[in-house]
């Protein structure tokens, strides 16, 4: 067995790549299959979720679109869908700063694909990005919309709008590398999106594991206490009995008898005011100390990067 201290990463790298694969990479931790990337792996790891209605891998890439409309009408009945999952936000007079994920505007057109906005988005992200659209569009494509552009905004541009929007329209991926026990409180928190590494696909006798299963460094217990020899032979008690029955079935069965302090890998992304939400519950002391051992190194890097809006959290430690 091995233990190994909590950790977690701001996934910015994954910024700068393209949707596609920023999906892929966030998409394999659930196989831990990384090893399967290639230059060309992107596109039919895509497809094959899409296939198998595994739509949450979708949500890790957003993008945020300028629209620019004639007629109020068509602000109104876009409004009027009230959409999911988007985050709108009216900036100029016929001017609309619309966030979402690709899954997010997937299903925007497949549930409302005669409405003109909606169509002029999807026409705008299928000539962009065909990959996300073809199981749903003709090969032909769809006609441009008179009297609406849609333009995608940079990044950059994202980076430097108000606070106010920024916290809403920014969004930004961290890969916890926790206990199950901090993973299950995590994923509690609803206007997010989740990726998990999933003891059913991962089969922790394989060499890419080490053949042996990982477990987190409780912070609890000190190394050299009675407390944590105690929790040592529990966890290698528990490895044993795994190992043992993946010789006769399989790690969905398998795992059933891992505990909380297994380790696990998930990858978090929410937009700045949910993560805002996330750090005043999680930091604050009420909070379960291992939960605030990775959530308030992460506050702080998060204030360094965005102080306008971090800021006010005061921490009772
Ligand atoms: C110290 C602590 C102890 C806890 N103890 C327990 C416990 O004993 N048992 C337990 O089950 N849970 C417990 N929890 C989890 C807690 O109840 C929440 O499920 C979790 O913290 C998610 O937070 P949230 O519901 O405020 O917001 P999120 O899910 O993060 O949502 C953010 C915001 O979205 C809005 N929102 C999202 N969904 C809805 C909705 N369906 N309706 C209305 N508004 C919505 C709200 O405005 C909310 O503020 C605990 C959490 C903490 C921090």
């Amino acid at each position: 067995m091995k233990v190994v201290a909590p950790y977690f990463e701001i996934l910015e790298d994954l910024d700068d790549q393209s949707l596609a694969v920023r999906i892929e990479v966030c998409g394999r931790i659930c196989y831990k299959s990384e090893d399967k990337i290639t230059p060309e792996s992107a596109e039919p790891f895509i497809r094959n979720i899409i296939k198998h209605g595994h739509n949450s891998v979708t949500e890790m890439a957003v993008l945020t679109l300028k629209i620019l409309y004639d007629t109020e009408s068509m602000a109104i009945q876009f409004f009027n869908l009230m959409p999911k999952f988007l985050l709108v936000d009216r900036v100029e007079k016929k001017e609309l700063l619309v966030t979402g994920s690709i899954r997010a505007f997937r299903e925007l057109y497949k549930s409302n694909s005669t409405v003109k906005m909606v169509k002029a988005i999807t026409e705008y992200l299928n000539s962009c990005h065909p990959l996300f659209y073809e199981d749903l569009i003709p090969a032909r494509g769809l006609l441009k919309q008179e009297g609406v552009l849609v333009e995608k905004v940079p990044l950059e541009t994202v980076e430097s709008l108000s606070a106010e929007l920024l916290a809403k329209h920014r969004h930004v991926a961290v890969l916890f590398v926790v206990n199950r026990a901090i993973t299950h409180e995590i994923v509690r928190h609803r206007p997010v999106s989740f990726l998990q590494e999933s003891q059913r696909y991962c089969r922790y006798s394989q060499d890419k594991f080490g053949n042996e299963v990982t477990f987190i460094k409780p912070m609890f217990f000190e190394k050299g206490t009675d407390e944590y020899s105690l929790w040592e032979k529990a966890m290698q008690d528990t490895e044993e009995i795994y190992l043992k029955l993946l010789g006769t079935s399989s790690p969905q069965a398998a795992r059933t008898v891992l505990p909380n302090s297994c380790k696990t890998e998930l990858i978090t992304f929410a937009n700045l005011l949910e993560w805002l939400h996330i750090f005043k519950l999680r930091t604050s002391k009420g909070a379960e100390p291992s939960m605030r051992e990775v959530m308030i190194p992460l506050l702080h890097r998060f204030q360094e990067k965005y102080p306008t809006i971090f800021n006010g959290i005061e921490l009772n430690v």
